[in-house]
């Protein structure tokens, strides 16, 4: 039996489709925004953001735009970024605990997290902590903070509160573009609506390379410089609920850009067939089983439901069909590297035995994710914004 959708199919996939949702409330499962409280559309950047397909936008932030430090999209950054964020987070890495607590030592930053986390919170916070910095925690998860001005006015009192930086965890795709727009501060979006998770992208990047030791030959070009061909021969499969999955769409942006295949897997109430069109390289695969068979890495998803506005899934066929166990890992792909974004909803799309097992590198994920974080904060604490760079109180 196929998977079931209890409300008309146009209407709710014209809603969730994150592509048309910049700043429309992707997130908010309970009470929709009334009016877009994001003003943003009328940026370009933004704008394009808006059409399908995704543009290509890899380089810097054009001037007066953002801070030339912010993490906001992973298409904002070119390979020579994303190979300089690599290297810096291996400096980090290898650093002595004491030298690398003076590199930003009472710099201050702040974490904006309008909805839960675990990993990506504590690891941005620790990273910063480890760094040096002092960290501010501003959570909204208990208040009725309406979104929009209440954002922006958050920024500006966190900014002169001495912030120099924000991470900001929000559920509105698109809403960093607002606050960084507000501030003039360096924003890191630790996953926005159903847009991006670029932090998220990046450390499972590392993971990957990590995981895969370069043929002889090949250290330099995957220790010293990204390009097209660093992932070659490297099929990631990402599973489940693509549609409203922020990682997904943030791995799919990047990781095809350094030549890696990405097979997206799952039912079409949860994977349209419009989101192949998010870039080159991308393909969808219904059939699990015959995507696994493909894979060197098989990317699990939680079905999120804060987002699902309406959808109705039915979790037998969707566990009979998409769930990862070990007869199914061990019949078709018994040598793939099994990665999954936190957090976990075991005896769902995962079962125990495949989290604990062999194959899992989820905790090496969470690992990679304090090196990255650290990385991003460096290179946020260490840009400058240029000489057109306007801050928002030259607006
Ligand atoms: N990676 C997820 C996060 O954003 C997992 C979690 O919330 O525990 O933190
Ligand atoms: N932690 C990831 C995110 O924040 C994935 C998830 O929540 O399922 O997007």
């Amino acid at each position: 039996m196929p998977i079931q959708r209890k409300t008309p199919a146009k209407k709710t996939t014209r809603k969730t489709h994150p592509a048309r949702l910049i700043g429309d409330g992707a997130g908010s499962s309970s009470t929709p925004p009334k009016k877009p409280s994001l003003i943003l559309l009328e940026d370009s950047v933004v704008r394009s953001r808006n059409k399908f397909p995704t543009p290509q936008f890899h380089g810097a932030f054009p001037p007066g735009f953002l801070h030339p430090g912010s993490s906001i999209s992973v298409s904002h950054f070119t390979l020579q970024d994303v190979g300089r964020i690599l290297e810096e987070a291996a400096e980090l890495e290898a650093m002595p605990v004491f030298r690398r607590a003076q590199r930003f030592a009472k710099r201050r930053v702040a974490l904006l997290f309008y909805e839960s986390s675990t990993r990506t919170r504590t690891s941005f916070e620790l990273a910063a902590k480890s760094l040096g910095a002092d960290t501010v925690l501003v959570s909204a998860l208990s208040s009725s903070i309406e979104k929009g001005e209440s954002l922006k006015d958050t920024g500006i009192t966190l900014r002169s509160l001495g912030a120099e930086c924000i991470i900001l965890r929000h559920p509105n795709s698109g809403a960093p573009y607002l606050l960084g727009r507000a501030t003039g501060l360096p924003i890191l979006n630790a996953g926005d609506g159903s847009h991006e998770h670029p932090s998220q992208a990046l450390l499972d990047l590392r993971a990957i390379l990590a995981h895969f030791p370069a043929k002889k030959g090949e250290t330099a070009r995957r220790k010293h410089a990204i390009t097209d061909r660093t992932l070659d021969g490297i099929t990631v499969t990402i599973v489940g609920d693509i549609l409203h999955s922020r990682v997904a769409r943030s791995n799919a942006l990047l990781l095809p850009r350094l030549g890696a295949r990405v097979i997206f897997c799952g039912p079409e109430v949860l994977l349209p067939e419009y989101a192949a069109a998010i870039g080159t390289g991308v393909e969808i695969e219904r059939d699990f089983e015959r995507a696994l068979k493909q894979s060197n890495v098989v990317m699990m998803l939680r079905i999120q439901k804060e987002r699902l506005s309406g959808l109705e899934i039915d979790l037998e066929d969707y566990m009979e069909q998409y769930q990862l166990h070990m007869e199914r890992l061990a019949a078709y792909a018994p040598t793939a590297m099994i990665l999954h974004p936190g957090p976990m909803i075991r005896g769902l799309e995962i079962t125990s035995a495949v989290a604990d097992g062999p194959n899992s590198a989820v905790a090496e994920q969470v690992y990679h994710g304090s090196i990255i974080r650290m990385a991003l904060l460096a290179r946020a604490l260490d840009a400058k914004p240029g000489k057109n760079e306007r801050s928002s109180r030259s607006r």
